[in-house]
């Protein structure tokens, strides 16, 4: 293990958001800066993404360097989200750490992305050895700690429940801003619903699949006999139910003491009671991760870079390039101890 002075700029770039985040060797996050590109229309288009990317790089960068209070040179160590993602996107990113560890003459980190949900969560929460569902735009797994590595227990078979939300946003109609994700514009319209609508609720195993579910829904809007909360209200219902019953059974099958929830998803307050109500029924802790940290952020690179540091998990440039499928699962995490 390593020394424990430093600090860590980490750069996360995997999808729609362009991220900064600077941590302490100890855990103090010192910075956490984000810069999300929203569509005009349609989903994250690979190459608008990687522009927009391109573009506010060198501000984010500065500006979270500023918040810290710190010179680039005081930086010790640089991180960069290497997958899974989008590949233009994730190769900004790379490219931006790649450049300052070789003009800075650092260490270079890559962190898996997945892996970065978890610790960040772990950290800010306090949670020790959690069941952790993972909900976001392009991810939706149920993964728990065991023999040195984060197994996967379920993830879905095809789109992530993020994913799933904001497609049948924008059937709807529906726009995203900065401010207010379609996911939250779908929760607050499901809030105003009365009447449950039966949909696919599809649970093989532990895992999940989400498209019988959207093509379902997008059917009823189509229609035109339901009123939009209604649609909004029982999609929830059926989607947040299928993630319960698949952490439960990861829950019960683990006796792990808590459940950890993550990801851009996590900000639903529906979810978060379901979730609830399951640990309390198992004497289990719920843990949420706060939004700031649980949709994509530089900060959960930057500590998850920390720990890699710490246990000589440096790569050399030539060795640095993106992983588009790089899977939770194939991730050695030695800080972990069980
Ligand atoms: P991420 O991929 O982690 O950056 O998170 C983005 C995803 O989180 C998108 O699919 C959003 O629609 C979704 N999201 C954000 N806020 C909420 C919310 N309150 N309820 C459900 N989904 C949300
Ligand atoms: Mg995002």
């Amino acid at each position: 293990m390593r020394g424990l002075e430093g600090y860590c700029l980490g750069i996360e770039s995997t999808a729609d958001d362009f991220g900064v985040g600077i941590a302490s060797f100890d855990g103090e996050i010192l910075a956490n800066v984000n810069d999300v590109y929203v569509p005009e229309r349609g989903g994250i288009h690979p190459r608008e993404a990687s522009r927009h990317h391109t573009i506010v790089a060198g501000r984010v960068i500065a500006e979270a360097l500023n918040r810290a209070g710190l010179k680039p040179r005081e930086i010790s160590v640089i991180a960069f989200s290497q997958g899974p993602g989008l590949g233009p996107c994730l190769r900004v990113g790379a490219t931006a750490a790649r450049a300052l560890a070789a003009y800075l003459n650092k260490p270079l980190v890559g962190v898996n992305h997945c892996v970065a949900h978890i610790e960040i969560g772990k950290m800010v929460s306090g949670a020790r050895d959690p069941v952790t569902l993972y909900v976001s735009g392009g991810n939706t797994i149920v993964a728990a700690f065991e023999a040195r590595r984060y197994r996967v227990f379920g993830e879905t078979l095809d789109i992530a429940v993020g994913n799933c939300l904001d497609v049948f946003a924008r059937e709807a109609g529906l726009r995203p801003r900065a401010d207010k994700p379609l996911g939250a514009i779908v929760e607050e319209l499901a809030s105003r619903g009365k009447s449950f609508i039966q949909l696919p609720y599809t649970v093989k195993g532990m895992d999940l699949s989400f498209s019988g579910l959207l093509t379902a829904a997008i059917n009823l809007l189509r229609e035109g006999k339901y009123p939009l909360e209604d649609i909004c209200f029982s999609f929830q219902e059926t989607a947040f139910s299928m993630l319960t019953e698949v952490t439960e059974r990861a829950l019960a099958h683990t006796e792990k003491p808590e459940v950890l929830l993550t990801g851009g998803v996590a900000a639903n307050k529906r979810l978060q009671d379901m979730l609830r109500v399951m640990c309390e029924e198992h004497g289990a802790r719920f843990c949420v991760v706060p939004k700031e940290y649980a949709t994509d952020n530089g900060a959960m690179i930057a500590w998850t870079g920390v720990l890699c540091y710490k246990h000589g998990l440096t790569i050399p440039i030539e060795r640095s390039h993106v992983k588009l499928k790089w899977r939770l699962d194939e991730v050695e995490v030695p800080w972990v101890e069980q």
